[in-house]
């Protein structure tokens, strides 16, 4: 008779670290992070989050950061396997919430056919924060009776949103990575039927002190995108929701001014679409 050794393997837990702002992480991700002894973090994971981590906690970047290649999806799953199969707790931290556009769900298939245990921790996810940054609330049963996500890169095998169905939906829609087709999402709007109108708004490093933010209307998005010069990460929120923001813009302005913010075109914009 044989007797097998048995190390305790933990749950590895999938962590959401929120937009940015440390202070927006659950205090439940806070202790998940301040119990780990490997965390495996995102590019998109804002550094200060990190602070929570125990001395002697080993960080494995993988994200593409400065330049360099990101950590492949196959590498990423074997380490974490490899990882808590050594009895070590691990934590994967993800930007914003792991489930929303965050390969959260393929991770945690792979680790439970690995025959893990994972446990999810949600977080805030950048599209609520940066609508939120700029004064937007994403449902307003005065403008919107729901709110979409979308992305707008689709990656091999995904599927791309139905533009014409949302066009119509009097939704408010967030289009995660949407900046590289910023032109053509705006495009297939208007061509569906959403009104050149429509107001419309671009928030870079949502929720960190690099935050950028515009409102324009959907017509002018991408060619004010363009001359801005904001590129990603960034959010693109569509729909007559964002007309709220313009009541954050008497309260910033002064601020703006001051910081040579490009928090600019907001009155103008607005005014037009009146
Ligand atoms: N899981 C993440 C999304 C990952 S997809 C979440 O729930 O927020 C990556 C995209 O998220 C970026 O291309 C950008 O569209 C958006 N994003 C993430 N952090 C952001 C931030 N601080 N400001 C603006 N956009 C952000």
């Amino acid at each position: 008779m044989t007797t097998a050794v048995h190390r305790a393997v933990h749950p590895v837990l999938l962590v959401g670290a929120g937009p940015g702002d440390p202070e927006l992480l659950t205090l439940k991700a806070a202790r998940a992070i301040a119990a780990a002894d490997v965390i495996l973090v995102d590019d998109l994971v804002d550094r200060r989050v990190l602070q929570h981590a125990p001395a002697g906690a080993r960080i494995v970047e993988v994200g593409k950061r400065g330049g360099c290649r990101s950590t492949s999806q196959a590498f990423i799953e074997k380490l974490l396997v490899h990882e808590a199969k050594s009895g070590r707790r691990v934590v994967r931290l993800k930007g914003g919430d792991p489930f929303v556009f965050g390969r959260g769900g393929e991770e945690a298939d792979a680790l439970r056919a690995a025959g893990l245990t994972v446990e999810v921790i949600p977080g805030i996810t950048a599209g609520i924060a940066a609508a939120t940054e700029i004064g937007v609330p994403v449902t307003d049963r005065r403008h919107a009776p729901g709110v979409a996500f979308v992305t707008g890169h689709v990656r091999e095998g995904g599927r791309e949103p139905d533009w014409n169905a949302l066009a119509r939906s009097g939704l408010t829609i967030v289009v995660y990575m949407g900046i590289a087709q910023c032109a053509a999402i705006t495009a297939r709007l208007q061509a569906a039927g959403l009104p050149a109108a429509t107001p419309a708004a671009v928030i870079q490093h949502a929720c960190t002190p690099a935050a950028r933010s515009h409102v324009t209307t959907l017509a002018a998005l991408a060619g004010d995108v363009a001359r801005l010069g904001l590129g990603s990460p960034a959010i693109l929120v569509i729909g007559d929701a964002v007309r709220a923001a313009a009541a954050l813009h008497d309260v910033r302005a002064a601020d703006d001014a001051a910081h040579g913010d490009v928090r600019t075109g907001l009155r103008g914009a607005l005014a037009a679409v009146r």
